[in-house]
């Protein structure tokens, strides 16, 4: 049986992070992998997650099973978090996932058993899982137009156009901030004509927000998910806290599935509830212990805040630093766009040829379609990136 099994294609970054590692050069420059640094090139555990899983170690006194959809203290502080009062919380039914990444495959999983014949557009370039994931369940996908080469900006109007196709119950999946791969985001007013574009056709928006508080502040960042939801009678919204909570490995993600209709509520808590049993029965709990310690508790909530601030600030100030470089270097404003760019990554817009020669000639590795890790840098790397992208002649 096993024989028939074919070699499944290599995850790109993973190699990335592998060839990284046998890469024998002392400044070698990481910017691939997609996980948050400080300046000294370390993940560190947030303050005030440490202080809740002291909190947690003393208080806890069960590790019995939770509930399918997880623990309720979890969902309810993360449904504030995300979607404030945007909607009222008899309209939210929410599942714990395993990760941003287990939501993501459950909401897929929700939309296929409602409609089976959905098609689910996603932008172009996205993060590469969605259309793995999307690919292993069988459902068609359809890409919208959504990076302009030029300007390294959103392409609105081929987007609005490509989303011109959508049909009622097909599936729109955004990235509510800080899109992975480009970095390049739409305004609340661009937003606000996706929302009027996809209630006129009767589709379905789902919201990938993975990266809240890393681009504009926990509240901004989550200002088009909290339009959309408040304006479409159904939307689907994947959380991740991997980033915003630095708990990457201990998979905490939160499902939510958004209807108007009223009555509908308990029949998607069900469904969602019935998904979990089939794929791995109860959810992870320690990651989502973690975060409603840190949420429910004023002065853990404060301190989280000031930290995440300070991880917010500090990519930004690289993302001018940058940007300040290369318009010196270069003499131009063409890499102006970095600095527009919001959350960890930034897609450069570099050829692969040319992301391949930062790597042999600079020790600087990033994705091949020129995503990086902004990071990854600190203030003494941003020069030596600046001159490595003017040197291979990006
Ligand atoms: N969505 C997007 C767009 C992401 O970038 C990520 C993390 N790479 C995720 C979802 C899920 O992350 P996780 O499963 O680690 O929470």
């Amino acid at each position: 049986m096993f024989s028939n099994l074919k070699q499944q294609p290599a995850d790109k970054i993973l190699a990335l992070i592998q060839a990284f590692r046998e890469d024998p050069r002392e400044n070698k420059i990481d910017l691939g992998v997609g996980v948050y640094k400080n300046a000294q090139g370390q993940t560190p555990i947030m303050r005030a997650v440490k202080a809740a899983e002291r909190k947690l170690w003393e208080e806890e006194t069960t590790k019995t099973y939770v509930t399918l959809a997880g623990d309720a203290a979890f969902s309810d502080t993360m449904i504030s978090l995300v979607l404030g009062d945007a909607v009222a919380r008899d309209r939210v039914a929410a599942v714990a996932t395993p990760g941003g990444t287990g939501a993501v495959r459950q909401a897929f999983e929700l939309v296929q058993m409602a409609n089976p014949d959905a098609r689910v557009f996603v932008s172009d370039p996205t993060w590469p899982n969605h259309l793995s994931i999307l690919k292993h369940l069988g459902i068609e996908t359809v890409t919208y137009r959504y990076f302009d080469t030029e300007t390294c900006g959103v392409d609105f109007g081929a987007m609005m156009a490509d989303l011109d196709q959508v049909k009622a119950g097909d599936l729109v999946l955004l990235h509510g901030c800080c899109h992975n791969p480009t970095g390049a985001n739409l305004n609340l007013m661009q937003w606000q004509q996706v929302v009027d574009l996809l209630n006129a056709k009767g589709a379905v928006p789902m919201i990938d927000i993975a990266y809240q508080g890393f681009g504009d502040g926990l509240d901004k960042d989550a200002a088009a998910t909290r339009l959309v939801a408040a304006n479409c009678p159904e939307a689907l919204i994947a959380a991740s806290c991997s980033k915003n909570f630095g708990i990457y490995r201990e998979r905490t993600g939160l499902l939510m599935a958004v209807a108007q209709e009223k009555g509908l509520h308990g029949v998607m808590q069900g469904n969602l509830a019935y998904l979990s049993r089939q794929n791995y029965s109860f959810p992870p709990d320690h990651g989502g212990k973690l975060v409603s310690i840190v949420l429910s508790d004023d002065v853990l909530r404060a301190d989280w805040q000031v930290e995440l601030e300070e991880v917010r600030q500090g990519m930004l100030a690289l993302r001018e630093q940058l940007a300040d470089e290369l318009r010196r270097l270069s003499g131009s404003d063409r890499f102006g766009f970095l600095a527009q760019h919001r959350g960890m990554f930034s897609r450069l817009g570099a050829s692969p040829d040319k992301v391949e020669r930062l790597r042999a000639e600079h020790g600087i590795y990033m994705v091949g379609d020129s995503r990086m890790n902004i990071a990854g840098l600190n203030s003494r790397t941003v020069p030596v990136l600046a001159q490595a992208i003017i040197d291979v002649g990006i």
